[in-house]
């Protein structure tokens, strides 16, 4: 057999990863989430000689394709307008591409290939058919007329449309990408290929093929996860004081599934600044915040209507004392000094709603002194009742809100019981980012073998 040095390391981090950031120099972000899951998986592989020599690894950092395009648009003062899309497909061994669009001026191809990694693992997690994909572009929908982001999304369309499908590549939302701009896409869609593909985007109305829960997936699933974590350690979320970051979609209905199960939400925010309410944010005060969000209000707006509560203008909540914290802001949300400041208040619990909202640094810090929830298992809420959607859409059949709830549910748990498979060793409390790389990199891995070179 021919034998060669391989140009891929998959024995030793360190080599591995200095191979990876020379193949893809200036790329910070994505070199953090793959060091995370090969610090795990490098030592778990090491001797399966039927992974490492089919560069099985290897292959699973580097994206199957990667488009990048132009698009242009007019604003409404008439002035022609210059931004960069993207689709980054990157692994379709279990099924479809799928995985969200952000629309934020951060977007590059590093926080694209960051988050579509993360999404092979996480979408590998939910146990449904889907392959992992991420896009979006570094347009700001911020101050944005609804007329512009309708012509932005067009355009976007324009270019986006030859290389998704239903059984190719199935996008939905993620940060500035919602309910609107998954109409507005979908409408262009439809437009330029004149065929109703429901199944082209997940996120879509409830009138044209969306799924019930799914607006409430991500947060809500996130929430259960907690729960399912406590519970495995005889305690539940009833009467915790949770501080929950961000004010999008994922943490609401984080908040609002918290407070169901009897949990004290006591902080939210957005990238001005957090209110903190030290009586908590009970489901009428929840609604009120959810209506300003709705009306692309601030959330200082807040100590407005609940004069108790105080608004810190510059500056995340991670200072607030908590049990529990859910960053379901962003990525690198919790750097060093927020995981002392957490620490130090005592806190037992962090569960990722956002994407790498923790630095590497900081969760190192956390890692043994918290139980740690990882994004791509806590978060997967979401794309899971995407995959759901998909299904319907193929059934042409909606399902009932109570039959999506179930099985949201029974989904988180079954995420859980996959990290506590491969997470726990020995008397000591279960990893789960341990468990969560290892399962889902198992998914992925085997139908990569079997699909041969
Ligand atoms: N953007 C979400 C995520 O990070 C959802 C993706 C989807 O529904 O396809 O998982």
């Amino acid at each position: 057999m021919p034998q060669r040095k391989p140009t891929y390391d998959s024995t030793n981090v360190e080599r591995f990863m200095t191979g990876l950031i020379r193949r893809a120099p200036h790329e910070p972000e994505f070199h953090q989430s793959v060091r995370e899951v090969a610090e795990v998986i490098i030592p778990h592989i090491r001797k399966n000689d039927r992974i490492t020599n089919a560069i099985v690894f290897e292959r699973m950092t580097e994206p199957e394709r990667v488009f990048m395009f132009r698009i242009i648009w007019e604003d409404d003062n008439g002035n022609v307008r210059l931004n960069r899309g993207y689709r980054v497909q990157f692994n379709n061994a279990l099924g479809p591409y799928k995985g969200g669009l952000r629309f934020h001026p951060s977007v590059n191809i590093s926080i694209l290939k960051f988050l579509g990694f993360e999404q092979t693992f996480k979408n590998a997690l939910t146990g449904l058919p889907l392959g992992a994909a991420k896009g979006g572009s570094d347009f700001n929908p911020r101050g944005k007329s609804d007329k512009e982001v309708l012509r932005f999304c067009k355009s976007f369309m324009l270019e986006l449309f030859r290389h998704i499908g239903p059984n190719l590549d199935v996008p939905a939302g993620d940060i500035g990408v919602g309910e609107r701009e998954i109409g507005y896409l979908f409408g262009q869609y439809k437009r330029i290929t004149g065929e109703f593909a429901s199944g082209v985007l997940t996120g879509k109305g409830l009138t044209f093929g969306g799924s019930l829960i799914r607006r409430e997936a991500t947060g809500y699933g996130a929430a259960y996860f907690a729960e399912e974590m406590l519970n495995a350690v005889n305690d539940g979320l009833k009467d915790k004081t949770c501080a929950v970051s961000g004010s999008g979609n994922v943490a609401l209905y984080c908040a609002q599934k918290i407070i169901q199960l009897g949990g004290r939400v006591v902080t939210m925010s957005d990238s001005d600044g957090f209110i903190y309410d030290k009586e908590g944010i009970d489901e009428k005060k929840l609604a009120r915040i959810i209506e300003l969000k709705s009306a692309r209000m601030r959330i200082r707006e807040y100590v407005k209507h609940y004069k108790k509560a105080s608004y810190h203008a510059g500056k995340r909540p991670w200072g607030a004392p908590a049990f529990a914290a859910f960053p379901c802001a962003t990525q690198n949300e919790i750097d060093i000094e927020d995981a002392k400041r957490l620490l130090k208040n005592k806190c037992r619990l962090v569960v990722e709603g956002a994407n790498m909202p923790t630095t590497i640094g900081a969760y190192k810090l956390l890692r043994d002194k918290v139980i740690f929830a990882p994004a791509k298992a806590a978060n997967a809420g979401g794309v899971a009742i995407s995959g759901l959607e998909m299904s319907q859409n193929s059934l042409r059949l909606s399902w009932s809100e109570d039959e999506m709830e179930e099985r949201l549910r029974d989904i988180m748990i079954s995420i859980h019981k996959q990290c506590v498979t491969h997470g726990k060793q020995g008397k000591k409390p279960v990893d789960y980012v341990v468990g969560a790389n290892i399962a889902g990199f198992l998914r992925v891995s085997d139908a990569m073998l079997a699909h041969g070179v």
